[in-house]
């Protein structure tokens, strides 16, 4: 698959723009990745829809993954509706009416705070239960140096201690699950573990299941994927517990591609503008939260190639800014771009903020040659968020 090939898919012109594609071969490369470390480790992978919820392509990641994982009642829903198999919950903070309907329904419920659990005992050991519980806890070692990504950081909302786990009566609790990663190797799992294991190793002999968070890469080319199997063998044959992984971007990592068009070029300032009907605010909003650049196909860092210019959202956010990119060749009114990487987060994330058109969603089938567009949004998308 060469720039060019995604290029000639993403000009064509039954895709609308903007829109999100996904391209259904590069994912089943991924998935086939993720089955071969289930089936080398014993580890279970569940996608952690937070990251990556677009659900036309459930059936497909069905046949690897077997499960998901949510962080709120609509996530949850949607595991259930549209992905079935194990649904697996980790809230920041439960609603005691979430919490009742979860243990009816859900396969394991991760606990964030000991003060919740507390709330909550009384139902997870009531007869009717039918979850398994668990809770999370903070290594207190994360390696993520972005402070909005690092979830160890001091005065952390997630997660319990080792010294406030310290005496606490555990019946009822069948598992912890650790969070602490970003977008790493499987280096910083490894000494990740050394700090699970000298903290926690004495409460795992007796859990039934340790849940390693998200975070992990495993589907980027230099991720070293024999320690990964590596470490889960380690810990299923240590403790004799059942592992799991729950990645959002690696299942989805370099599968998809926001393709937005040129609408307006002018000058201002010192710079050549091109503004485009996307938006960094409205629908690409790590590249001003985290913040980084993406990737175009075809472009260069500014003046690298001969034609510069300052791509623009087309929303009033004076900041709406996605960055400078060069071309070989100038842009014009009605050339399209493709954005590089843009199937996770960036699709979960977008707003209806200025009213600006939501990207559709659409799938590449390369067996077939064929696009599908399985969403486009117009104006009742918009006001039905509203009142
Ligand atoms: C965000 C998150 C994930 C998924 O993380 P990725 O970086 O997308 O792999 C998994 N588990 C929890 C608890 C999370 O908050």
């Amino acid at each position: 698959m060469t720039d060019q090939d995604i290029l000639s898919i993403c000009n064509r012109a039954e895709l609308p723009s903007p829109s999100f594609i996904v391209h259904r071969g590069l994912l089943q490369n991924n998935l086939d990745l993720l089955g071969d470390v289930q089936n080398r480790s014993g580890g279970k992978i569940i996608l952690a829809l937070k990251g990556f919820a677009m659900f036309s392509t459930f059936p497909q990641i069905r046949q690897t993954l077997c499960g998901t994982t949510a962080s709120s009642m609509a996530e949850a829903q949607l595991g259930f509706d549209e992905f079935g198999g194990e649904v697996h919950t980790y809230f920041v903070a439960y609603r005691k009416e979430e919490i009742r309907q979860l243990s009816q329904q859900a396969h394991h419920i991760s606990i964030n705070s000991l003060s919740q659990w507390l709330q909550f005992k009384e139902i997870a050991l009531s007869a009717e239960n039918k979850a398994s519980y668990g809770l999370r806890i903070n290594p207190e070692y994360s390696e993520v140096e972005t402070a909005i990504y690092n979830p160890c950081r001091i005065g952390t909302r997630f997660g319990i201690t080792a010294s406030q786990l310290d005496g606490v009566d555990l019946s009822g609790i069948d598992g912890l699950h650790f969070h602490s990663m970003c977008e790493q190797n499987s280096d910083t799992l490894q000494r990740t573990l050394e700090q699970v294991e000298a903290k926690f190793g004495k409460y795992l002999h007796q859990m039934k299941w340790l849940n390693m968070g998200g975070g992990h890469h495993i589907t980027r080319p230099d991720y070293d994927v024999d320690l990964l199997v590596q470490l889960i063998k380690h810990m299923r044959e240590t403790y004799q517990l059942k592992v799991y992984l729950e990645p959002g971007e690696a299942v989805a990592l370099n599968t998809g591609f926001l393709v937005a068009s040129v609408l307006d070029i002018f000058q201002s300032g010192d710079r050549q503008l091109a503004i485009l009907d996307t938006s960094a605010s409205a629908h690409m909003p790590d590249v001003l939260e985290m913040p980084y650049r993406p990737e175009i196909i075809g472009g260069g860092e500014a003046n690298e190639k001969k034609y510069t210019y300052e791509l623009g959202g087309h929303t009033c956010l004076a900041g709406d800014i996605i960055g400078q990119w060069s071309f070989d060749q100038p842009l014009e009114i009605g050339s399209r771009l493709v954005f590089t990487d843009m199937a996770h987060y960036s699709m979960v994330k977008t707003t209806t903020f200025n009213g600006v058109q939501l990207p559709s969603i659409a799938s590449y089938f390369p067996a077939e040659d064929k696009i599908e567009v399985s969403r486009s949004y117009g104006y009742e998308d918009y006001k039905s968020r509203l009142s």
